[in-house]
């Protein structure tokens, strides 16, 4: 069908952070015919990241904007295809991939996943409720509009920190509640958040509740260590207690581990041929932009050789 020939590639890429940018600007510039499919912003995370001190070429650190911002300039330099469409299902017909988006339906012969993650919920009673009215889980979309106010976050990563350290810069007054005496997160922000002064700590407890009106006032604490309850007044509510790999519309497809993280080989070879899965949505040890370039370069290279030896 014609509708259907022009809907083929070679390549497919699902998600257009740094990996799956990467992996575009790899696949074009090899050549291929290449459509990235995303269903917000170019950059992924990053978009959301105030500034990237841990990505090399930039000694000063980076905005997350502006890195996003470059990296889609040169992925696109190649002739790779974009559309912003949000994928629902992938299926397999012979070794052909078929994704299936809200809008439309793509063929392709190889696949790059590259879905990235996004925050967990808390599970917390008034969470959903208060949702936008004060509970938040990005730091630099929401941050401006607790300007002055007393604010809490939850959880002791480096996304907790991170967030918490950028914070600072809008509140009066932040405490960071972690439900155990010692912090995940890397030295260096441990460090810097240990010095700020406008930074206190929680430790041992657990949110139970969120409570508000029309807003949030205030949460409701559990030590976990003594059992004792206390509420602790607050204007917003910050959640940063890990991530979810988002790769539910694969359920099925290919192998995942418990927690839902796409298993690959050491050439981001998924356990189906001619798919692969690059960045922080696979199984693996570090989820940083660097690492998620490494493997967005890496599949992009991967799928290449599989439409090679597929011929
Ligand atoms: P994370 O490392 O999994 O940390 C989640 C935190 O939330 C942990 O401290 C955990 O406590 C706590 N937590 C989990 N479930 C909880 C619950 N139900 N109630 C209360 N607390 C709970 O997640 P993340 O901080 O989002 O980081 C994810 C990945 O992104 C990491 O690999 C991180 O290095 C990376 N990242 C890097 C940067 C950066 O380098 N600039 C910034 C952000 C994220 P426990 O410690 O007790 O488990």
């Amino acid at each position: 069908m014609e509708g259907e020939k022009s809907n083929t590639y070679e390549v497919i890429i699902i998600g257009g952070g740094p990996a799956g940018l990467t992996a575009g600007l790899y696949a074009s510039r090899a050549r291929l015919h290449t459509l990235l499919i995303e269903n917000a912003l170019f950059g992924g995370q990053m978009t959301t990241t105030e500034a990237i001190d841990n990505y090399p070429g930039f000694p000063e650190g980076v905005t997350g904007e502006e890195l996003s911002r470059l990296m889609e300039e040169q992925a696109k330099r190649f002739g790779m295809e974009t559309v912003n469409e949000e994928v629902l299902e992938v299926k397999l017909e012979g070794d052909t991939k078929r994704v299936q988006t809200s809008e439309s339906s793509y063929l392709c012969e190889a696949l790059i996943i590259c879905t990235g993650t996004e925050y967990r919920k808390l599970g917390v009673p008034g969470e959903t409720e208060f949702t936008g009215k004060g509970v938040s889980y990005c730091a630099t979309c929401d941050g401006a509009f607790f300007k002055d106010s007393r604010i809490i976050v939850v959880g002791g990563g480096d996304s907790a920190l991170t967030e918490a350290l950028f914070l600072t810069k809008f509140v009066k007054d932040l405490t960071i509640i972690h439900r155990r005496d010692a912090l995940r997160a890397t030295k260096i922000y441990q460090e810097k958040a240990m010095a700020n002064p406008k930074i206190k700590f929680l430790w041992n407890s657990v949110v139970q509740e969120i409570k508000g009106d029309t807003v949030v006032r205030g949460v409701v604490v559990k030590n976990v260590k003594t059992g004792e309850i206390t509420e602790f007044e607050t204007e917003g509510a910050f959640l940063f207690v890990g991530l979810l790999p988002r790769t539910q519309f694969l359920t099925g497809l290919v192998q995942r581990d418990e927690a839902g993280y796409i298993i690959t080989d050491e050439n981001c070879g998924t356990s189906v041929k001619g798919i692969f899965a690059a960045g922080d949505c696979r199984k693996k040890l570090l989820r940083q932009v660097a690492t998620s370039v490494g493997d967005g370069a890496t599949a992009a290279f991967a799928a290449e050789k599989y439409l090679e030896e597929s011929k």
